[in-house]
């Protein structure tokens, strides 16, 4: 059965769970699973399970959603141990190199990383 929907990307499917995933974080309102093609020896994404497409349609209602995303990835890098340090990124739309349209939040350490990104 085909669930895709246009309100619909591959994270719906792991939030749903129709792709099997190792969940290293999940709450009533996000989980936390390993990026499939990490850029650094950590790469976590942050997914809320409410479906916004991007950061740039979030809305006023979703302040406390997108606070709980932030303080979500402090704990899943605290769980790393990335005491060190690390990156939160958010990619938004085309220029930003943004390839899936449900919001998520990159947690990227384990190693000592570079700035400026481009
Ligand atoms: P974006 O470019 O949209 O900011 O990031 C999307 C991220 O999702 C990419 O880093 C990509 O590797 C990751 N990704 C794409 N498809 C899958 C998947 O099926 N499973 C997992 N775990 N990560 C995925």
């Amino acid at each position: 059965k085909n669930t895709a929907t246009p309100d619909d990307t591959i994270f719906g499917k792991i939030i749903r769970g129709e792709i099997k995933t190792e969940f290293l974080y999940k709450d009533d309102k996000c989980v936390a699973f390993k990026d499939i093609n990490p850029v650094a020896p950590i790469h976590i994404l942050i997914v809320p399970i409410k479906f916004i497409t991007q950061i740039s349609e979030a809305k006023e209602e979703d302040e406390k959603l997108l606070g709980h995303l932030l303080l979500v990835a402090k704990k899943v890098a605290e769980d790393q141990k990335l005491d060190k340090g690390y990156r939160l990124v958010i990619n938004n739309g085309k220029e930003g190199q943004q390839s899936v349209y449900h919001l998520h939040i990159h947690l990227i350490g384990g190693k000592q990383l570079s700035w400026p990104p481009c």
